[in-house]
């Protein structure tokens, strides 16, 4: 068995032979509310990872550098080892979570336009909300860096929103995380699935993703489960 070199609540990191690459394996385990809340949701792992993977795959196609190498199995994925910028970045088309409790506004409305937030990513603190100046004085990323990261999540949005749309599905929000490779390519990491979008069907705008988790509405498995055939075609 391969050295592992970090667990997180979703994933796991393994070395490979070749210290470029790395392993990432998709675990069962979900996790809300900063870790106050744990469970598994059945199979999530194996339907993450081909989820990921698909998309990955799609948006290398459209320009957008990724991790992804190649999925190895049913819950692993080759991916490029980064070291990983300590920002969360997230996108908004539609108002809900955080955002309609920020701002005082009902779950559902459409925004004018695209908001992009950056939180600090530190599990002990929560990951607090951030702007460009925490990010240039804590030195979490360069003024360069940073453009380059919203030009990428702006460009992966804009991908994003009419894949799923075609699905019958609205992007309403998510989450990206970015680093480098060791060339010092920034790329886009991490994973695109429904644990960290929030996804609605567009007739009924059923939720497809981890808020039926986090929020106990029941039927999980079956929500990712649609997600998965509807992206893999499966
Ligand atoms: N998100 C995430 N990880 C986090 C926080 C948020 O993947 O640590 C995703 C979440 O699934 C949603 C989007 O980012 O799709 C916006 O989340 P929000 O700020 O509304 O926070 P939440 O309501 O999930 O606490």
């Amino acid at each position: 068995m391969s050295e592992k070199l970090y667990e997180g609540k979703a994933k796991v990191l393994y070395a490979t032979d070749d210290p470029q690459q790395v392993i990432q394996y998709f675990k069962d385990d979900a996790t809300a509310f900063n870790a106050q809340k744990r469970g598994t949701i059945v199979d999530k792992g194996v339907m993450n990872c081909a989820i990921s993977s698909k998309i990955f795959q799609e948006l290398e196609k459209v320009g957008v550098p990724t991790h992804f190498i190649s999925q190895k199995s049913e819950r692993e994925m080759l991916v490029k080892r980064l070291k990983i910028v300590p920002i969360e970045v997230v996108v908004r088309n539609v108002i809900a979570g955080s955002l309609a409790k920020r701002m005082g506004r009902p779950e559902g409305e459409s925004l004018p336009n695209t908001i992009v937030e950056l939180y600090y990513k530190d599990d002990a603190l929560g990951d607090p909300m951030i702007n460009d100046d925490h990010v240039f004085t804590f030195k979490l990323a360069t003024p360069d860096d940073l453009t380059a990261i919203r030009r990428m999540a702006v460009q992966v949005n804009n991908y994003l929103k009419s894949f799923f749309d075609r699905l019958g599905i609205r992007l309403v929000d998510f989450k990206l995380e970015f680093g480098r490779d060791v060339t010092g390519q920034l790329v886009l990491g991490d994973e695109i699935t429904p644990d960290g979008c929030r996804l609605w069907d567009k007739a009924t705008n059923e939720k497809m993703d981890k808020d039926r988790f986090r929020r106990d509405l029941g039927g999980v498995e079956e929500a990712y489960q649609k997600v998965y055939q509807l992206v893999t075609g499966a």
